[in-house]
């Protein structure tokens, strides 16, 4: 029913597209009323036909296929043929007189052209259609109708049975059966009301395109569609329930900071929790078509806007975005609750310009407003919106950075920066980092198996579990991921932390980590396992 409703809504707003009909029509046969699938099918037809070049629109023959299937359907449900037989042997005794075929050839010879038509099609199609179809009606009913072209005195359509060990039994093969006259009645309707639907559809036609005729481009100015928040042309117009027009990236932004509408201060809470901001596609057409120098000018100005805003992963000389909040470690996933209204534009403006990716910092010690030096790029992975516009934003740690200078744009930080890189590992002194490396990976595994289950079970479903060493940790700008895992989960201060991320020497920072490790280790031997004591009950 509701595929229904929106198909219906779909040719009421764009008459002249085949596929609305052509989806009304599935619609209409998964309810079971084929009849009025075949009409919808035969205004999509009509509609391919006007439009297409080929005669071999493969749209065409899907159609043509569809209306095979509805054929077949309709032919089911007759009591004449299927299963249905049975169940219709009390209808048979109700059969109402035959029509006077003097009446019947009346409107046979009015609508003839159209049958023609139609027959032609539907013949084509069996004769080069798939086989399942041929079988299906060539030898019925596609025959009869062919047969019956040829002879004027009788109705261009008549569904006959030629083959005499037809499973209905004799009774039912004969061509003047009542059973075949009230199939042929009901298919005599059916053609009738597709042909006049068909004359009302392009007398309807015709009053939309002289309605468009009349709209001259002159009258059309951009101020007619202008954005009331940005107040220019309008640029992927969105359109709320309460019915005013905006950008869609103005509306967003208002929507950031209140869930209303700005003109009329309507609750927008249900359309920013459904998330299908779809642009209106009549006006955007409708000003691509009439304002195509000012769409240009103003699709222009759009893209330069995004190029200007900063953006992680183009190039190193354009300023990142930086979001002040917690200390990311490369390699290590980083879920963030982004609320604040600035962070959303971020956030959107990231995915956007198809980044993807945003520096992440902490604050600084000696201030709320200032943040570290030295940062970690972050990477979307995924984002989980709430109703009200909040989101869960899924972070996997990339590469660290250095900021070189601090910037502001729409209340949101951003800066330029460095990449660091740990310095390459000298020949002489691999041996004593390997062996340092595999010390402190087995210092660490020891330390996880004397914290409690309790405590690394909460570890293990923040962090996930600690990443083994791979080959390529000596080559890697960042060194081997465990490292970041583990300073993720150890107990230190963010300066302490900071002050790791940013050593740029493998060794030294591994030589950091192995002190750590020691200092938990013993604290927990003087306090006697206390740490883990009530965890473990
Ligand atoms: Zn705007
Ligand atoms: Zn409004």
């Amino acid at each position: 029913e509701e595929a229904l409703q929106d198909a219906e809504a779909a040719t009421k707003s764009c008459p002249t597209w085949p596929k609305g009909y052509f989806r009304k029509s599935a619609a209409l046969i998964s309810l079971g009323r084929y009849e009025e699938a075949f009409l919808s099918l035969t205004i999509c037809m009509y509609l391919i036909k006007a439009t297409s070049k080929s005669s071999e629109d493969p749209a065409l023959s899907q159609v043509i296929n569809e209306m095979m299937k509805i054929f077949h359907k309709i032919f089911l449900q007759s009591p004449v043929t299927g299963s249905t037989l049975k169940r219709h042997t009390s209808e048979q005794l109700q059969f109402t007189p035959y029509p006077s075929t003097k009446k019947l050839n009346g409107r046979t010879d009015r609508r003839r052209q159209g049958y023609k038509n139609w027959s032609s099609d539907l013949s084509e199609y069996s004769s080069s259609g798939d086989e399942c179809e041929q079988s299906m009606y060539s030898g019925k009913s596609c025959s009869g109708w062919k047969s019956s072209r040829s002879n004027h005195h009788h109705e261009s359509i008549s569904v006959t049975h030629h083959h005499s060990h037809n499973s209905m039994g004799p009774n039912y093969t004969h061509s003047s059966s009542p059973l075949t006259e009230q199939l042929n009645v009901r298919l005599n309707r059916l053609f009738g009301r597709a042909s006049q639907d068909l004359k009302c559809f392009e007398l309807r036609l015709k009053g939309l395109s002289k309605g468009l005729r009349q709209t001259s481009p002159a009258l059309i100015s951009g101020s007619d569609v202008e954005c009331s928040l940005c107040y220019r042309l309008l640029f992927q117009p969105v359109s709320t329930g309460c019915g005013h027009t905006f950008c869609r990236c103005c509306l967003e932004r208002c929507m950031d900071h209140n869930p209303a509408c700005p003109l009329c201060k309507t609750s927008l809470q249900n359309y920013l929790a459904n998330r299908d901001h779809s642009v209106t596609e009549f006006l955007e057409s409708a000003i691509r078509s009439f304002l195509p120098n000012e769409y240009e000018e103003r699709l222009k100005q759009h893209l330069e806007e995004l190029n200007a805003v900063p953006s992680a992963g183009k190039s190193l000389d354009v300023d990142i975005p930086i979001f002040v909040c917690t200390m990311a470690f490369p390699t290590i996933p980083c879920p963030l609750h982004v609320f604040e209204p600035r962070y959303r534009l971020m956030i959107r403006r990231c995915m956007e310009n198809g980044t993807n990716k945003f520096g992440m910092c902490c604050y600084a010690a000696d201030g709320e407003h200032n943040y570290g030096d030295v940062g970690t790029l972050l990477e979307i992975r995924n984002i989980r919106y709430f109703s009200d516009g909040r989101s869960v934003v899924d972070t996997m740690g990339c590469r660290r950075f250095r900021v070189l200078r601090k910037s502001m744009v729409d209340g949101y930080n951003a800066a330029k920066i460095e990449l660091l890189q740990d310095r390459p590992i000298s020949e002489t002194d691999m041996p004593i980092i390997n062996e340092l490396h595999d010390k402190v990976f087995k210092e660490a595994n020891e330390w996880l198996q004397s914290i409690g289950q309790v405590r690394r079970q909460r570890i293990h479903s923040h962090f996930g579990l600690m990443p083994s060493p791979t080959d390529d940790w000596r080559d890697s700008p960042d060194g081997p991921s465990w490292t970041w895992w583990l300073l993720a989960i150890l107990p230190l201060d963010s300066k302490a932390q900071l002050a790791i991320l940013s050593m740029c020497s493998l060794q030294k920072r591994l030589e950091c980590i192995l002190k750590v490790l020691t200092f938990v280790k013993n604290r927990m031997n003087s306090l006697g396992g206390e740490e883990t004591q009530p965890e473990q009950q």
